[in-house]
């Protein structure tokens, strides 16, 4: 039997109070004590995976090395934590149903009648052991997405309960997060909702052992003394939360309220080691007191939901303070750009990343956006769906391809520069059928990207269906666009360069993903480097 210790945390009053945040900050402080530490996210909706969904629904879809489409809270967890995730890192109703039901099919349960309880719970636990059993953790903290009392987060719930009663009482701990609100006209901070929804927790089996409260306002003592009474924690296990300005400051208010103290407490581990939280502090410290400052365009088509781009924002958080420059990204609509208008609205950046994305809405203002910036030597980003454009925007005003397109707006189009990849033409099922996860590419020694890197062998993360049409590969090679990055074995062209410009590159992978606090990814601390060029 494994000695994994597990800590779940549950969420009350409303969504969007940070559970995701709190799961990471805390899986920090434990990390940096010397535990072997990850997070499991597991989502109540039925999709199978959020790869199916549209981003304004959910934010976007964050792909781990195994090339599994999970919640974007992962990239929180790989951000803070800087160690990967996997499939087993995110679980939904959907995948549990899909697996009860495929079970039953296949006579598994022997004739039984199958049900919420034992088995879609069995299956809930069975899911929550799993990275526990490989031996590769001693602390598996599980985010249970939703709030307690949605209908669809019983069975969840249940299974918790059930967990915690099958195993030793120090192997469990349940962290519940809620909401201490501050009533303006009355002055006060009221502690009511997190009572209830205590109270709904205890309805289900399941006693909290430690609260998080989030506030706007401090929490004094007498404050703390009821919320305990009322909710069955000891003082100390209320915890305070109070508002930052930046989700890199939680790891350090969590370890001054002593949350990795009153977890390892009950879990009966050591509090002996001090978390070394230096690098941390270094990298806020930088992020905080910038010397410079540059003013980046990202041009996409969810901008309306800053979390459709999630994993950029934050990589770009991180090469900021690893260039000690504050990086202002505004959300430019895609569809609002044309050649007319790109001067008037792109002409201040100092720099333009054109972002990934699926469909015809918005592509002609990504071409404009990415012709504008290529002749007036403005540095430029492209990623994925943004790589392909500045290679369709490339064949139709440089290589004088007459309406040059990608296959996916146009399947009938003459000059498919971007066509549908070769194993995808027989694939008609939409969920979990792109291009996914991780893929070794060799980088020209001489490109921008390997000095990037400083490296030529590198991998990335993956997520599409289409790519460059080899065939006129010649063409845009001797014009001035090079393929300086493929695929080994395929010979998939992942980086495109366009000579004698200060800065552009489009790669088709998502380096965005692979950016943590202690390892900004190169190709945006050099792009931001590039911006600062640009600026000076
Ligand atoms: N829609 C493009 C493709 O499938 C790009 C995908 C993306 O930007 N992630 O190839």
């Amino acid at each position: 039997m494994s000695n994994c210790k597990y800590i779940f945390v549950t969420g009350g009053v409303t969504s969007s109070l940070g559970k995701g945040i709190i799961s990471a900050s805390l899986a920090k402080l434990l990390q940096t004590r010397g535990h072997r530490v990850t997070i499991q996210k597991l989502d109540p909706y039925i999709n199978v995976d959020p790869g199916t969904l549209n981003p304004y629904e959910h934010g976007e879809c964050y792909v781990t090395e195994d090339g599994a489409e999970t919640d974007l809270d992962l990239g929180h967890y790989e951000r803070f934590l800087n160690t990967f995730t996997s499939q087993a890192n995110n679980v939904t109703t959907g995948r549990i149903y899909q697996t009860v039901i495929n079970n039953e099919r296949k006579g598994v349960y022997l004739g039984k009648t199958v049900q919420v309880v034992p088995h879609i719970t069995d299956e809930i636990k069975k899911n929550i052991s799993k990275l526990g059993e490989t031996g590769d953790y001693d602390i598996v903290i599980t985010e249970l997405g939703g709030t307690v009392g949605d209908i669809e987060s019983l069975p969840f719930v249940e299974a918790v309960r059930q967990f915690i009663w099958e195993k030793p009482n120090t192997d469990c701990i349940v962290i519940h997060l809620t909401l201490v609100p501050y009533l303006a006209a009355a002055g006060e901070l009221k502690t009511k909702p997190t009572q209830h929804s205590v109270k709904m927790l205890l309805e289900y089996g399941v006693q909290p052992d430690v609260l998080v409260c989030r506030t706007e306002h401090h929490l004094n003592q007498e404050l703390r003394n009821k919320i305990a009474k009322f909710c069955n924690v000891k003082p100390n296990a209320v915890i305070e939360s109070i508002d930052v300005d930046t989700i890199y400051d939680v790891p350090l208010i969590m370890q001054k309220e002593k949350l990795d103290i009153v977890v390892l407490k009950k879990l009966k581990l050591s509090t002996k080691e001090n978390p070394n939280l230096d690098k941390w502090k270094e990298f806020l410290l930088r992020y905080k007191h910038p010397k410079n400052e540059v003013n980046i365009a990202l041009v996409g088509k969810y901008v309306e939901l800053p979390d459709a781009y999630k994993s950029i924002t934050e990589a770009f958080i991180h090469a900021g303070a690893s260039n000690e420059c504050k990086v202002h990204v505004d959300f430019i609509h895609s569809e609002l750009v044309s050649d007319k208008k790109a001067d008037y609205i792109l002409g201040k950046y100092d720099g333009v990343l054109v972002a990934p994305g699926f469909g015809s809405r918005g592509i002609d203002g990504k071409v404009a956006a990415i012709k504008y910036v290529r002749e007036n030597n403005i540095p430029f980003f492209g990623i994925c769906l943004g790589m392909q454009c500045a290679v369709i925007e490339y064949a139709r005003n440089v290589l004088k391809l007459k309406n040059a397109y990608s296959a996916e707006m146009s399947p009938k189009a003459k000059y498919k520069v971007i066509d549908l990849m070769e194993d995808q033409k027989k694939i008609v099922n939409m969920g979990g059928t792109m291009r996914l996860g991780a893929y070794d590419c060799h980088l020209e020694k001489k490109s921008l990207a390997a000095k990037a890197y400083g490296r030529t062998k590198i991998s990335e993360r993956h997520r599409h269906r289409f790519e460059f049409n080899d065939r006129f590969k010649k063409d845009f090679e001797e014009n001035g666009m090079r393929i300086t990055g493929i695929n080994p074995d395929t010979q998939l062209a992942e980086v495109v360069e366009v000579e004698n410009h200060p800065y552009f590159v489009g790669v088709q992978y998502h380096p965005e993903l692979k950016s943590t606090v202690e390892n900004p990814h190169p190709l945006f601390v050099s792009f931001v480097k590039a911006a600062m060029h640009h600026k000076g």
